[in-house]
């Protein structure tokens, strides 16, 4: 008998499993609470690692297709002192691809089997994948395992619907996750504010040359602002300081000049340009930073599983969506190898994400509190360890 699989949440988690159970031949249904692909502004760049993202999607058959989408330039990173004096200056060799930047929008489009025109560019099959199988407008209040019928998932507009194993790919704030675990993310102490800039290379182009092809990094004391360029002069600012969740320094998202304001005086004294890329931001958003614990696990519960952020919520250090959609090509590729109880697959999944997954939370915790720390040398020691094996130029 084929499982009946619910994946909820189409991130890069959830579809990455499901495109990958796809390509085994499996059916697959994803639950998304989101209305509609492109309904939302789909986020920032994401870099994809070789052994990671670039992993899942060579599973999921899409690796030719995301060397064609990607931006390899992106890899470029800049550091500057907050007079703007540019540190480090560190360029991409010809050629490498360990970790070329995605626009999320992109990468959801790909996943979904989205992409007008892909296929016939170079590198990319002329075979543009099916569609997946996603109920948009979806929206899982909580799932109820071991009823019997299954796991029963039930939705915000009352509706319900069984199935054998429900994956919960549904990010920070999952729903899926108390079936499993009673733990919850807790505020790291930093929080970003995110604002961007459109037409950067015609509208601004003296910050366009600051920028260059990929990212820029400023730190100084408990704050940064980091910048990247995104695809179509698209360009991303966050600026991260640490203060408790109740400080002032957390300003209401709905009054964007008010919150420009706190910015530029929580900056005060940082080179001008670094400054106007705040003076020139629209659209504030604020994202305290959250993390579950770093050895979070769960005795297992037959037909339900995490995975990304939903299991393993980290400060954005550049692993989780690498992370999530690698949970999701292991999980699809167990899952498709076809053992009697799908329980067993899943099982043998958990274990191996929790390790990993233990291992890269300690990892951007300790990043975190370099970066963003009372001593900006540190921020710069660790992008030097990062990029040990890079010329710098
Ligand atoms: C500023 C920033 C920059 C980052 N940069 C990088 C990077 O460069 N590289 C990297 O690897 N990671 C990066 N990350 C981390 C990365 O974004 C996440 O780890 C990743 O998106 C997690 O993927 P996911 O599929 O687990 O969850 P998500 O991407 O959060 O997707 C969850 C999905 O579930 C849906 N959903 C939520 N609740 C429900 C519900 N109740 N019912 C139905 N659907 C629901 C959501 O709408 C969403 O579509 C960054 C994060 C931030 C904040």
């Amino acid at each position: 008998m084929r499982h009946r699989i619910a994946v909820v949440g189409a991130g890069p988690g959830g579809l990455t499993l499901a495109r990958v159970l796809h390509r085994h031949g499996h059916p697959v249904t994803v639950l998304e609470r989101d209305p509609g692909p492109h309904v939302r502004p789909p986020g920032g760049t994401l870099d994809l690692r070789e052994g990671q993202g670039q992993r899942a999607l060579d599973a999921a058959g899409l690796l030719g297709a995301f060397l064609a989408l990607s931006r390899p330039e992106g890899q470029a990173m800049r550091i500057l002192d907050t007079d703007g004096t540019v540190l480090r200056d560190w360029r991409p060799r010809p050629g490498e691809r360990a970790d070329p930047e995605i626009d999320r929008g992109r990468l959801r489009d790909l996943l979904l089997g989205h992409v007008p025109g892909v296929a016939g560019q170079a590198g990319v099959p002329e075979h543009v994948p099916d569609p997946l199988d996603v109920r948009w407008g979806r929206s899982v209040t909580y799932v109820e395992p071991g009823t019997p019928d299954g796991v029963r998932v039930h939705f915000e507009d009352g509706r319900r619907e069984t199935f054998d194993l429900v994956v919960g790919a549904d990010g920070a704030r999952s729903r899926v996750r108390p079936a499993v675990s009673s733990a919850s993310p807790r505020y790291t102490g930093v929080t970003t504010v995110e604002t961007s800039l459109d037409d950067i290379d015609t509208r601004h182009p003296g910050l366009a040359r600051m920028i260059g092809d990929g990212s820029v990094a400023v730190y100084g004391v408990n704050r940064g602002i980091v910048v990247q360029r995104n695809g179509g002069g698209h360009v991303k600012v966050y600026a991260q300081f640490r203060a408790p969740l109740d400080h002032p320094a957390h300003p209401d998202p709905a009054d964007g000049e008010a919150v420009r304001a706190t910015l530029l005086t929580l900056f005060e004294g940082w080179a001008s340009p670094v400054l106007d890329l705040l003076r020139h931001g629209t659209s504030f958003t604020r994202r305290p930073l959250y993390v579950l614990p770093a050895s979070h696990t769960w005795a297992h519960v037959p037909g339900v599983t995490l995975l990304g952020d939903a299991a393993h919520l980290m400060p954005p250090l550049g692993a989780g969506a690498n992370l999530a959609m690698l949970d999701g090509a292991e999980l699809a590729e167990a899952l498709a190898a076809g053992p009697a109880d799908p329980d067993e697959a899943v099982r043998a999944f958990e274990e191996r994400m929790w390790e990993r997954a233990g291992r890269w939370a300690r990892i951007t915790a300790a990043g975190l509190e370099r970066l963003v720390s009372p001593d900006p040398a540190e921020a710069l020691a660790l992008f030097e360890e990062v990029h040990q094996e890079a010329p710098a130029s």
